[in-house]
């Protein structure tokens, strides 16, 4: 069985482009009660999820506003 690694696993067209979206993330494992910006991936044909992450450019904007409030700069 030949298995595409880029179609879609619901309505199987061919993925080209991913849909992004922004989605909260609870974080109830680590450190109960908290949020962080996520994204998920969705299929442009079906807008069936195909994937949730991290939204790193939101993330990036923290940990660089963390360090300047602990260098006395924010
Ligand atoms: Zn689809």
């Amino acid at each position: 069985m030949h298995i595409r690694a880029n179609k879609c696993p619901h309505c199987k067209a061919v993925l080209t482009r991913a849909v992004v979206e922004s989605i909260d993330i609870d974080n109830a494992v680590i450190f109960a009660d908290t949020t962080y910006k996520g994204v998920t991936y969705a299929c442009p044909s079906c807008r069936a999820v195909l994937g949730v992450s991290m939204d790193q450019i939101a993330l990036n904007h923290d940990v660089v506003q963390r360090l300047l409030k602990a260098l006395g700069r924010g």
